[in-house]
């Protein structure tokens, strides 16, 4: 079933990628990790529709957030992070997905891996572990290819500051900010040994980004110790589909 969203508001979180909040009508909720398709119907009634995670927390209010990361030859993710403007009207069909989500019923630890726009679904499990005032231990390791890729800064800092709340690693792949402790490089078994939770306290792991990321990771993860059923994964493949 497809709904009418409009765009409320508009935010740059880095020189490539924007948020959208859409208010969308008759949303029935959803739950942090699901996504959504996104549809754009041009006046000769040509359509593409492409999923996008939910990044904020569920709440009552009919608002959902999404982040959009543009791919220079892309046909949807130009237009929603350069064109789109508020009030103008999509359309959504969702939520969808019931594996890869987190509940505030869920005490044990948790370790998110991120790489890229990969931060999305696992933003809005940060944030609903906040608005359900949760002790999960959190803990995130977010890879980028450089300081200014990073969503969510300002918030993402915030919490690393917060000792009570959850940790949070970032890993940069080309750059590193002046006098970080590691050379730029992916995610390797030695920075999974150093930051991520020790397997022998069962984590719950939830990886998202690109596809060949979240296969690299799964096998670190796995290497270390933690069992398959407990490394959940979301793969932000091409998931091009038109009319
Ligand atoms: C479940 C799910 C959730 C997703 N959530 C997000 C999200 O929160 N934020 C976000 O920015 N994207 C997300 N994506 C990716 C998104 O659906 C689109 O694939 C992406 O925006 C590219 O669409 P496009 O029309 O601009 O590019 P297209 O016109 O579809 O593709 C252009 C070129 O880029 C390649 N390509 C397509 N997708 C990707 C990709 N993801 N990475 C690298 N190359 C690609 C294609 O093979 C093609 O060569 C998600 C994907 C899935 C499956």
């Amino acid at each position: 079933m497809w709904r009418v969203a409009t765009v409320v508001t508009l935010h740059d979180e880095t020189a490539t990628a924007r948020t959208i909040t859409l208010e969308v009508q008759d949303w029935p909720g959803h739950v942090a990790g699901q996504h959504v398709d996104v549809r754009l119907t041009a006046s000769d009634r040509y359509s593409a529709v492409r999923s996008y995670s939910i990044a904020s927390a569920p709440n009552s209010r009919s608002r959902i957030e999404l982040t959009v990361e543009r791919l220079p030859n892309g046909e949807v993710s130009p237009y929603l992070t350069q064109e789109v403007a508020i009030g103008d009207r999509l359309e959504v069909r969702g939520p969808v997905g019931g594996w890869f989500v987190w509940r505030a019923e869920q005490t044990e630890p948790i370790q998110l891996v991120a790489g890229g726009s990969g931060i999305v679904p696992l933003m809005a499990m940060i944030r609903s572990r906040a608005a359900a005032v949760s002790t999960a231990p959190f803990r995130l390791l977010y890879s980028v290819r450089d300081p200014g890729a990073i969503f969510y800064r300002d918030e993402l800092r915030a919490l690393s500051d917060n000792r009570d709340s959850a940790s949070v690693t970032f890993a940069y792949t080309r750059t590193i900010p002046r006098d970080w402790p590691r050379p730029p490089g992916r995610i390797d078994a030695t920075l999974v040994a150093e930051t991520a939770w020790p397997s022998v306290i069962v984590p719950t792991c939830y990886v998202c980004g690109p596809t060949s990321f979240v296969e690299s990771v799964t096998n670190l993860l796995s290497a270390s110790g933690n069992q398959r059923e407990k490394i959940k994964t979301e793969r932000f493949g091409s998931t091009g589909e038109h009319t």
